[in-house]
């Protein structure tokens, strides 16, 4: 067969893989515990259901505008009044399906061939293959203080003439670091100066912990919606634990929102109809929704973070937001792949290896599934890997012996 040398290229999404093996595992009897992937264990808002029910029950389930419903895009300038001190217009958004979608169409949209992409190690692994899709060059920036904090001066380095945009991702997957107000103002500065975008990617941008929060790029520029640098994508997914609806949005000036459109529109037309209903009911509805999700989040933090205590090799940074930590398992094997799959395979736990995320050494670990899966996950992972914990471990009904170490 004959595939294209850009299809050929394009790596899987590691953690829909592990998804998949930890599914065929599960499927055949085996108790996998799984802190792969990031998606909160709530039910779906009340109004998001009711939107969506409302929506089918009147039978009129058509095409909407590609760049989403008039009613939906005002629950969005709504959000983004409340959320960022923003007005912007109906012709600055665009939704999308999922913030995956959203940040495509950003970098299809902007990058042109050889065009440079900053992408800030550890990175969404999403981030890189997007920029290879249209042409763009991915460059990874790692903070050199081996710490997961990007700095400017690494990120100067990094520019060039060819460099079209940098992305940001704060709170960020895998690390669950959020970037310091500082850093976030000199960067919304540098780019606005230089005509470089920052595309923020702010689908964590509620779920931070200890009274932190993430503050808006628009506080640091003084450049309207028309004229920013400054790119911002959203969604449901995370904040509302509404991954399977499939709904995010960009805001962005009209000229890039109008370019957008007409790439979303040869690609897949407008999100699903009935989805952008329940975004609605879910932006609309009760906000202290959101909190009692980030405030369930952030005890399973403290859960996680208790746990690792007690794992004598592991050092790892508390995360402040997100679902997800980062920890270092160089003291017992510098191979995430080899690592990961040792757990899968020995502990029947599914973690996603640091490498995938520029970060070898490392695990994703995620604490958005239950205190029990996170305790009972993190002590199977002890027993695989620590010689001075108990060599006897109970993995669903069966007693494992440990013989390996
Ligand atoms: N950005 C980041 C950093 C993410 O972690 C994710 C989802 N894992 C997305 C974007 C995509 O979100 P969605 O599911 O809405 O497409």
């Amino acid at each position: 067969m004959s595939i294209s040398q850009l299809a050929r290229s394009i790596v899987d999404s590691p953690t829909l893989r592990l998804n998949e093996e930890a599914r065929l595992l599960r499927e055949r009897g085996l108790p996998v515990i799984h802190l792969g992937i990031g998606e909160p264990k709530n039910k779906t808002p009340i109004t998001a259901i009711l939107g969506a029910a409302n929506k089918l029950n009147s039978g009129e389930v058509k095409y909407t505008p590609t760049d989403g419903t008039p009613s939906l895009k005002k629950a969005i300038i709504k959000y983004t009044e409340e959320n960022y001190n923003r007005v912007v217009d109906p012709e600055n958004v665009i939704v999308t399906n999922g913030a995956k979608q959203s940040l495509f169409n950003v970098i299809f949209s902007l990058v042109d061939p050889q065009d440079e992409v900053i992408v800030l190690a550890p990175y969404w692994v999403s981030y890189p293959e997007m920029v290879k899709m249209a042409y763009g060059v991915p460059i990874i920036v790692t903070p050199k203080d081996g710490t997961f904090y990007p700095r400017m001066e690494d990120i100067l380095e990094a520019v060039t003439s060819y460099t079209k945009a940098i992305i940001l991702n704060s709170p960020n997957n895998p690390s669950g670091m959020v970037f310091p107000e500082e850093f976030i103002q000199e960067i919304v500065e540098f780019c606005e100066s230089k005509g470089i975008y920052l595309v923020m990617d702010d689908i964590y941008h509620r779920l931070v912990f200890d009274g932190g929060r993430s503050v808006p790029g628009y506080q640091f520029t003084q450049n309207d919606i028309e004229t920013t640098r400054l790119i911002v994508t959203n969604g449901v997914s995370k904040v509302y634990g509404m991954t399977g609806f499939r709904i995010g949005w960009v805001i962005a000036s009209r000229r890039l929102v109008e370019v957008m459109t007409n790439v979303q529109a040869q690609m897949t037309s407008n999100p699903a109809t009935i989805l952008q209903s329940a975004a609605e009911g879910a932006l609309n509805g009760i906000q202290s929704y959101v909190e009692s999700l980030r405030l369930t989040i952030e005890n399973n933090r403290n859960v996680v973070m208790q746990e690792l205590k007690s794992f004598n090799g592991i050092r790892v940074n508390k995360p402040q937001g997100t679902f997800y930590c980062l920890p270092d398992f160089r003291a017992y094997n510098e191979n995430s792949l080899e690592l990961a799959d040792f757990l899968l395979k020995k502990a029947l736990v599914v973690t996603v290896p640091g490498v995938q995320f520029g970060i070898e050494g490392h695990l994703r670990l995620s604490y958005s599934g239950t205190v029990k899966d996170i305790t009972e996950g993190i002590a199977r992972m002890k027993w695989a890997l620590d010689p001075e914990s108990p060599r006897e471990i109970y993995i669903g009904d069966r007693k494992m012996v440990r013989d390996w170490l």
